[in-house]
């Protein structure tokens, strides 16, 4: 494209001039296209807001930044176009917004892509929209709602801190939800000979083994045949009045490379967040890593409807992922969930531990606990 500077005229100055109108950087309409000192300041301005740099003159950059301003969320219908992508700054304020609240659209670059495209859909799917990817007027409301549902999350970080240390380190007396992913007809994820809600199952009940060893009081939100939403079973927790809630998973993935291990805590990425929950979110993540030879896929902070809803410090783990042979294999094996176990008791142990009692990851026993 031809540069535009000062003493330029024409079209192409007019349709730059009605663009930082639009941005109410230029007032007053512009008589007769000219890039006057006018133009060329709301263009210093523009450029200088925009962390380009500032000369005056519209290039390519300042080009394509100053068309891309254009958009305001809500102007347009956006989804996934290959072939020639919406570009601007609706889609970077929706990436932000998705970011904030835990889905991952990559960075905020104002280019709608794919993966910008799956964030908006698991968004979609968790909030109980249709998944279809683009940005409509539903999905929108529900972006701007969930704005002020997240707010005011600072009192609730301040009381869950203070519960936990009023608490104490004893885990005699404390009562821990236990909320095996998906059952009944829900499976959940599958892959090679095994599924999702069997494995959670299973593994629910090595945990609960070994918590209720420690003196603590266990609930399952589940038996073998029921899917409560998750709504359900956050209300059984808060019902409970319970300390903790941990939610055990298994990924799953398109194809077979993917794997390793997370864990997830209520949180929005922007602040709002669940302090104790990413405690110990922390912890789970930390000791099932020292235990295992699964890869470390770390800790997120995600807005689910389980996390959001309990009112007590919640995980939810994503063990390793069904569809990777590697994965599978070691999840196959009853000698590994009595380690997963293990490590989710010593992660919930060591949250109630003052600091200086604390010990290092991956090295507590079940047989250190009567010592603590
Ligand atoms: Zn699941």
């Amino acid at each position: 494209m031809q540069l535009l500077r000062r003493g330029n005229s024409g079209p192409a100055v007019a349709e730059i001039q009605a663009a930082l109108s639009g941005l109410g950087l230029l007032h007053g309409p512009p008589p007769d296209a000219e890039y006057d000192d006018a133009t060329e300041r709301a263009v210093r301005l523009f450029q200088q807001r925009r962390g380009l740099s500032v000369d005056g003159i519209v290039g390519p950059e300042t080009y394509r930044a100053i068309h891309a301003a254009r958009f305001r969320l809500g102007d347009r219908l956006l989804s996934l176009s290959p072939s020639h992508p919406f570009v601007g700054d609706d889609v970077a304020a929706l990436q932000d917004r998705l970011l904030e609240l835990g889905f991952d659209a990559g960075r905020a670059d104002g280019v709608f892509g794919a993966r910008t495209e799956a964030a908006l859909r698991s968004f979609q799917r968790e909030y109980g929209l249709l998944a279809d990817g683009s940005c409509g007027p539903s999905t929108l409301r529900a972006l701007r709602q969930l704005g002020r549902l997240v707010v005011g999350g600072r009192p609730q970080q301040l009381r869950e801190t203070e519960v936990l240390h009023r608490s104490g380190s004893s885990l005699a007396g404390k009562v821990v939800v236990i909320d095996p992913g998906h059952g009944g007809a829900d499976r959940g994820a599958t892959g090679h000979g095994l599924d999702e809600a069997a494995v959670a199952e299973d593994l629910a009940g090595r945990f609960e083994g070994r918590l209720q060893a420690s003196g603590v009081r266990t609930l399952l939100t589940r038996g073998p045949d029921s899917c409560p939403t998750d709504a359900d079973r956050a209300d059984l927790a808060n019902t409970a009045a319970a300390d903790l809630l941990v939610s055990l998973h298994c990924d799953r993935s398109a194809s077979a490379e993917p794997n390793g291990v997370a864990a997830y805590h209520y949180g929005t990425g922007a602040g709002t967040t669940s302090t104790v929950g990413e405690q110990l979110a922390s912890l789970v993540q930390r000791e099932v890593v020292a235990r295992t030879d699964l890869l470390d896929c770390h800790v997120h902070a995600k807005t689910w409807e389980l996390l959001r809803l309990t009112r007590m410090p919640a995980v939810r783990l994503e063990l390793g992922h069904l569809t990777s042979p590697r994965d599978a294999a070691r999840l196959a094996d009853p000698a590994f969930r009595d380690v997963v176990a293990e490590a989710l008791l010593v992660a919930v142990q060591r949250l109630y531990l003052p600091a200086d009692l604390d010990p290092p990851t991956g090295v507590l026993r079940l047989a250190d606990f009567a010592a603590l």
